[in-house]
C-alpha cells in the first residue's frame, strides 16, 4: 500500500492547490442528472493511476473519471493548470498524453485484483469549502480488501490519511509520517453515540434516516452532517458511531462502488460492520454499481436495532 498511499497524499495536495488557486467547476452528466467535476477530480485521479501503473501494472482499476471525459469538457486553459499542477506535485514534466492515459490506466481489464478510485468523493463539498476525500479501495476477487482515505478537513479540519493494513486500520498525519493504529468506538449508550449523515439533501432521506433512529432508540442521539467517505473515516477512527443512508422516497440512484470501497475497508478492518438495509453484505461484485439500495456502518453496538428500525421505515 505505501506507494499508492503516497499518491493519495500528493492528490490530495493538488486538491488543495487547486482550491487555493482555481476552483472552477464543469458539469458532467451522471445518469439522469448531472455532478460537478473540477480539474482537481483529473489530476488526483492522474496521480492515484500513475503510482498504479508504476507499481502493479497489471491489475485492474474502476475510476469514476476518464480521459474521454477530460478531453471532451475541459477547455484549453484549465488543461494547461492541470498539467502545471500536476508537474508541480510530482516534481517533473508531465504531457496531456501522459495524464489521459493514466486517467485510464486499467480500465475494462480482468484482474484478480480490481483498484476502485474516487478521486475527489464530496466534489459539492470540495466547491463549497466544506468536507471531501481522495479515496482508493481494493477489491480482491470482488470483495473489499483494503482502503486509503485521505480527508483534508478530518475533524477540526487539520486532515487526517486512514488506511488499512495487516487486517487492522490506522491513522496518520496527513502530509506525512506514521500512522497509530486505530479501532471503531465503545460507544453504546445513547447519550454519548453519535450519528453522522451526508450534508446534501438530495443523496439520502433524511426524515426517513430521522425516523429510523427514533425506532432504534437513538432518537436522541447527537447527529453530525458532512460531505463524502469521510463519515465512514470517522466511523473506522472511533470518532461517531453510526452512518446511515437510507434513499429518498421513490429514488431508483444506483451507488457506484467507488463511493463506498475504501469507506466499507477502513470501517470493517477497524472491528465494524456495514450492511446493505437488510442486515446483509454489501456486493461489489456487480460491476460499477452496487445492487444494494442503501447501507448502513457502524461500531457494532446497536447495528442489529438499526437494521430493524431502517426495515420497518422502509416499509411504511
Ligand atoms: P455524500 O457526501 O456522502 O452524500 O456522498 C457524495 C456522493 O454521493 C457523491 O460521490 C455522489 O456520487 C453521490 N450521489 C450523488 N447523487 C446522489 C443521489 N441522488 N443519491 C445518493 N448518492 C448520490
Ligand atoms: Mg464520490
Amino acid at each position: 500500500m505505501q506507494p499508492i498511499i503516497a499518491a493519495a497524499r500528493d492528490a490530495a495536495q493538488l486538491c488543495r492547490l487547486v482550491q487555493e488557486q482555481y476552483l472552477v467547476a464543469s458539469a458532467k452528466a451522471s445518469g439522469a442528472q448531472t455532478e460537478p467535476v473540477t480539474i482537481a477530480d483529473y489530476g488526483s485521479q492522474a496521480i492515484i493511476c500513475r503510482a498504479l501503473q508504476a507499481h502493479y501494472p497489471q491489475d485492474a482499476v474502476v475510476a469514476e473519471e476518464s480521459g474521454e471525459q477530460f478531453l471532451q469538457l475541459v477547455a484549453d486553459e484549465q488543461r494547461e493548470q492541470v498539467l502545471s499542477l500536476l508537474s508541480q506535485v510530482l516534481r517533473e514534466p508531465v504531457s496531456q498524453d501522459e495524464l489521459v492515459a493514466w486517467l485510464d490506466f486499467g480500465v475494462d481489464r480482468l484482474a484478480a485484483r480490481t483498484w476502485v478510485i474516487d478521486p475527489i468523493d464530496g466534489t459539492k463539498g470540495f466547491l463549497a469549502r466544506r468536507h471531501y476525500v481522495v479515496a482508493v479501495g481494493l477489491l480482491r476477487a470482488g470483495q473489499v480488501s483494503e482502503g486509503i482515505v485521505a480527508a483534508p478537513g478530518y475533524r477540526d479540519g487539520a486532515g487526517a490519511l486512514f488506511y488499512t493494513r495487516e487486517g487492522a486500520t490506522w491513522r496518520a498525519p496527513l502530509a506525512a509520517g506514521d500512522g497509530h493504529r486505530v479501532t471503531v468506538s465503545q460507544r453504546h449508550r445513547v447519550e454519548d453515540y453519535i450519528a453522522v449523515q451526508s450534508y446534501e439533501r438530495y443523496h439520502a432521506s433524511k426524515s426517513r434516516m430521522a425516523r429510523a433512529r427514533e425506532y432504534a432508540g437513538l432518537g436522541d442521539v447527537r447527529l453530525l452532517e458532512l460531505d463524502s467517505m469521510e463519515k465512514y473515516a470517522l466511523v473506522a477512527g472511533g470518532d461517531a458511531d453510526l452512518y446511515m443512508r437510507l434513499p429518498r422516497e421513490g429514488s431508483a440512484y444506483a451507488h457506484k462502488i467507488w463511493d463506498h470501497a475504501a469507506g466499507v475497508a477502513l470501517v470493517q478492518n477497524a472491528g465494524g460492520t456495514v450492511t446493505d438495509l437488510d442486515g446483509g453484505p454489501l456486493d461489489f461484485s456487480q460491476g460499477e454499481t452496487l445492487p444494494n439500495a442503501g447501507l448502513i456502518a457502524s461500531n457494532g453496538a446497536h447495528h442489529q436495532r438499526v437494521v430493524e428500525a431502517v426495515q420497518r421505515v422502509m416499509a411504511e
